[in-house]
């Protein structure tokens, strides 16, 4: 017994000294102290000029930005009209644009009717307390006529009484009502499951339609309200999952309170039209320095920003003006721009600029970058997404002078923004939380699932009106956010004057599959992973 303890603690020691050589190493790697001309260039971005350009961004007169929207092709030329101010090269498929073919779909009221019919006497639910949610493509429009005539309406309440089959089910309805998710997020995850086991039960029972009651007012959403924008591959498909139609009006909501379980007599009618269909394009804005080195200007580092927000919503605050989520991204992807390209020489790697249309559809325009690469990927050695750095005052305390990598130590980038913190007076850290948890949900992963080492940068993961109607410029530290932008400079630089490239860290295993990917891109460099950074 002792023996083997004594071996274990002296491999102990062999395997932490290893570690200790290899930190340092790492750390060495990604030390870059910025020229002087760099550090001038980065000390010129101002907190006013930050501002100025936010408040652009993020005013009332462009709508919160939504995809699909006029507003959101203004703020796309407004970025582009900057690129070519600071004298980067045009890098989409028109200029600075890379297109990406979009349908918008607009829920005509003609025709509409949707009527509950009681015994002596019928509710007509008016077109703004009536919504639709259909799911397919993450849409929550029809794409097809919905007709359903006098159907017999089934109540089948949440964790009531449940038939085992329905009489007539092709054409019957089933009604219900969901409770609403309990706020302590500890008890979410049960509730969650237990509602999607309660719905799937629903779906076998394969009625027609089904009809949910809403009575949140918060919740509450409108159907001929939305302007959801699709892929038009998906234009006409019929919708592969249970329709259900969302119904919050008082009158409703009374009368499914006086029914009861089991077949109950009312018949339900709705006719909804298709929408209307239109193109819509959707556009990333893509601009391109140049590197100064012969070689290495033919590998490229991103920069990139989603520029779409989330638009207009029914209610007294219509326009919800994303500033930090995520005109602060935008902003800084400008600012590093012109800061950089104002450089009597330039970095020796080529830098790519990017603004991301549709991340908020569903990470829409990083995708098609990462399908529709206009450098090429395996050359591509780096990328740095930036979300919400505007904002200090976190659910988690106060943020000024800190941020935080998602995936911190899946891939060198960790060590490199650290140093880059250290450099600049930013605490750069691994968010005990949600370092991991939001690695997946931002504009780097279509670029990572493609092996490009790439993560997002982030100051506060949870301010207050964080995807609401406030979420204003008048509330952004723009002081904090010029300390915040030139550590995120001198990160950058740091990777673009190196020789060295990042790489995936093989000892995390939540980077196997991303280092999987990256090896895929190079076979013909053996190990592609970082000894470990810590
Ligand atoms: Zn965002």
């Amino acid at each position: 017994m002792a023996s083997v303890r004594a071996r274990r603690v002296r491999l102990a020691a062999i395997v932490s000294v290893v570690a200790l050589s290899a930190g340092a190493l790492a750390a060495g790697r990604w030390q870059y102290k910025p020229s002087a001309a760099e550090r001038q260039a980065l000390a010129a971005i101002s907190a006013a000029s930050l501002q100025g350009r936010m408040s652009f961004l993020s005013a009332d007169a462009l709508e919160g930005r939504a995809s699909g929207s006029t507003a959101l092709d203004v703020a796309a030329e407004y970025i582009a009209a900057e690129f070519r101010r600071a004298g980067l090269k045009p890098a989409g498929d028109e200029g600075y644009f890379q297109t990406t073919p979009r349908v918008r779909l607009t829920p005509t009221a003609e025709g509409y009717r949707c009527r509950l019919a009681v015994d002596g006497g019928a509710v007509d639910v008016e077109p703004g307390r009536f919504a639709l949610l259909t799911v397919p493509f993450s849409s929550s429009v029809a794409v097809r006529e919905i007709r359903i005539e006098d159907a017999p309406v089934v109540k089948v309440p949440f964790g009531g009484p449940h038939p085992e089959k329905l009489e007539e089910a092709a054409r019957a309805v089933v009604i219900t009502e969901l409770p609403a998710p309990p706020a302590e997020a500890a008890e979410r995850a049960a509730f969650v499951a237990r509602r999607s086991a309660f719905v799937s039960r629903l779906a076998a029972l394969k009625p027609a339609l089904v009809v949910e009651i809403r009575r949140d007012a918060s919740r509450r959403i409108d159907y001929f309200a939305s302007r959801e924008v699709i892929d038009p591959k998906f234009k006409g498909k019929e919708t592969p999952v249970l329709p259900t139609v969302v119904l919050s009006d008082a009158t409703s909501a009374a009368v499914y309170d006086s029914m009861r379980p089991g077949p109950t007599g009312a018949r339900f009618t709705v006719r909804l039209a298709v929408p209307v269909e239109a193109d819509a394009p959707q556009r990333n804005v893509i601009g391109l320095l140049h590197g100064s080195d012969a070689k290495l200007a033919g590998t490229y580092v991103l920069l990139s920003a989603h520029y779409d927000g989330q638009g207009t919503r029914a209610g007294p605050d219509r326009i919800w003006n994303s500033a930090n989520d995520n005109g602060s991204g935008t902003v800084t992807v400008i600012e590093l721009a012109s800061a950089l390209a104002s450089l009597k020489t330039p970095p020796r790697r080529s830098i790519v600029f990017i603004a991301f249309h549709g991340e908020e559809s569903g990470l829409v325009g990083s995708r098609f970058y990462a399908e529709h690469p206009v450098f090429p990927l395996e050359r591509t050695v780096a990328g740095i997404n930036i979300e919400m750095i505007g904002r200090t005052d976190d659910a988690d305390g106060n943020q000024r002078r800190r941020a935080s990598l998602t995936g911190f130590d899946y891939s060198e980038l960790g060590e490199v923004f650290r140093q880059a913190g250290l450099q600049t007076g930013v605490t750069v850290f691994k968010h005990e939380k949600n370092s991991d948890r939001y690695f997946n949900a931002s504009d780097n992963r279509p670029l990572a699932a493609q092996g490009v080492p790439a993560h997002t940068i982030c100051v506060a993961f949870q301010p207050p009106d964080y995807h609401g109607p406030a979420d204003t410029w008048q509330k952004i530290d723009f002081e904090n956010m010029a300390v915040t932008v030139r550590m995120i400079g001198t990160a950058l630089l740091t990777i673009a004057q190196s020789q060295a490239e990042p790489r995936w860290n093989s000892s995390v295993p939540q980077a196997g599959r991303y280092l999987e990917a990256w090896k895929k891109r190079h076979p013909a460099d053996g190990g592609g992973a970082a000894v470990p950074a810590r």
